[in-house]
């Protein structure tokens, strides 16, 4: 993995004493940083360069995110399109991401690709505390929408604050979605069996090819073994599923490699998808990738897929691949409509709070099978 280090920070004044914002300052006591209480215009300063977005991402502002601090998942709040959703409440910390994954949504989402952290830790969790306050079920609220939950923890120390605070609450669980192997800040706290920690997963050919920067796979699986010595929950993120000539084999191994040494909370699948200005910026940033070639179709939430009876194949055949440890392990779809979730899963979720309550139920009986991949780590077959 490649760690971050921005050429320019920017800082806002009002978060200028938050303790995110003096982390990161102390980690780059080097680094050249300006006070500003404006969005910094970096636009000029990344003419002439071939990839501007990459030259984007060296430059660093830290403010006060003024929006909603909480929000509903995009699938959840769209009436157009017939998505299941889950439920799922998002908290932006940070915008961007140094990773480079070639499928990322984010290359195509702004205009100026500078990386922001959002220092304004006390108003986040004040947030949190009045939405689980009005909240009578038990939800999962997660970091990494709109950035990697964890690339930047080292050098930021949010999920210092996050752990400690989830680990107090009972009707509420964090997800930490990360590509990261980043995990030192974890390993200091117990989570109280509050936190997930959701690795998103593909075959390690396949990260190698497409998710650069990233903790390679072995990195990745080292990473959640750790955490998970550490009391943190397990899950996988199979998204995106990739086409690749060999993708039968591949997912199969992937699901052996996952299940022999993991009992995860939960596994989400997510097939390939772009809209038409991520293909041309893909194509364009990459010239040289395979992973826009084929077939796609369009749908009517806007985004180009492979077609839908293929989705459901690389669906159903995946699913089936977890099936096979019969550990009730709760697998959903995302992004996807209700037909292809009939079609694939068997059965469509009769509403978000459904599909919900099914994630979160299990994870009270996963306690009780929690100690399954210690086990089996234990008789040398982690890595095997
Ligand atoms: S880790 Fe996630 S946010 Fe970062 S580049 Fe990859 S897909 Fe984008």
């Amino acid at each position: 993995m490649i760690f971050y280090r921005p050429s320019k920070i920017y800082v806002d004044p009002s978060v200028g004493d938050s303790p995110i914002t003096q982390s990161i300052l102390k980690t780059f006591p080097d680094v050249p940083c300006d006070y500003t209480c404006e969005k910094p215009n970096i636009l000029n300063q990344l003419s002439g360069y071939s990839d501007p977005l990459l030259e984007g991402k060296k430059h660093l502002w830290i403010t006060r995110n003024q929006g909603k601090l909480l929000k509903k998942c995009g699938a959840s709040t769209s009436s157009l399109n017939n998505l299941v959703c889950c439920n799922y409440f998002i908290l932006d910390f940070s915008f961007n991401c140094h990773f480079e994954c070639v499928y990322c949504f984010l290359q195509e989402y702004t205009n100026l690709p500078l990386m922001i952290v959002y220092a304004n830790i006390d108003e986040m969790l004040h947030a949190l505390q009045e939405l689980l306050d009005t909240t009578s079920s038990s939800i999962r609220i997660g970091t990494g929408e709109m950035a990697d939950s964890l690339a930047l923890d080292e050098i930021t120390g949010f999920s210092q604050y996050l752990v400690p605070f989830f680990a107090n609450q009972k009707k509420a669980f964090l997800e930490l979605k990360t590509k990261s192997d980043s995990i030192q800040n974890l390993l200091k706290w117990d989570p109280k069996g509050q936190t997930v920690v959701a690795w998103s997963m593909s075959p390690s050919s396949y990260i190698q090819k497409y998710d650069f920067k990233t903790a390679s796979f072995e990195e990745r699986l080292k990473a959640a073994k750790l955490c998970e010595q550490a009391g943190y929950k397990i899950a996988f993120h199979l998204d995106p599923l990739i086409a690749e000539p060999t993708w039968k084999e591949d997912y199969q191994e992937l699901i052996d490699h996952l299940f022999s040494n993991f009992n995860p909370a939960w596994v989400s699948l997510g097939a390939l998808r772009f809209n038409a200005n991520l293909k041309s910026m893909i194509q364009k940033r990459f010239p040289h990738t395979t992973l826009t070639v084929g077939e796609f179709v369009s749908t009517p939430d806007g985004k180009k897929r492979y077609f839908r009876q293929f989705r459901e194949e690389l669906y159903q055949t995946v699913h089936g691949y977890i099936e096979k440890y019969h550990r009730q392990t709760p697998t959903y779809l995302c992004m996807e409509n209700k037909v292809v979730w009939q079609n694939s899963m068997g059965s469509v979720p009769l509403s978000e709070q459904d599909l919900e309550k099914h994630i979160v139920t299990h994870m009270g009986t996963f306690e009780r099978c929690q100690n399954l991949s210690l086990l089996l780590f234990l008789r040398g077959l982690f890595f095997a």
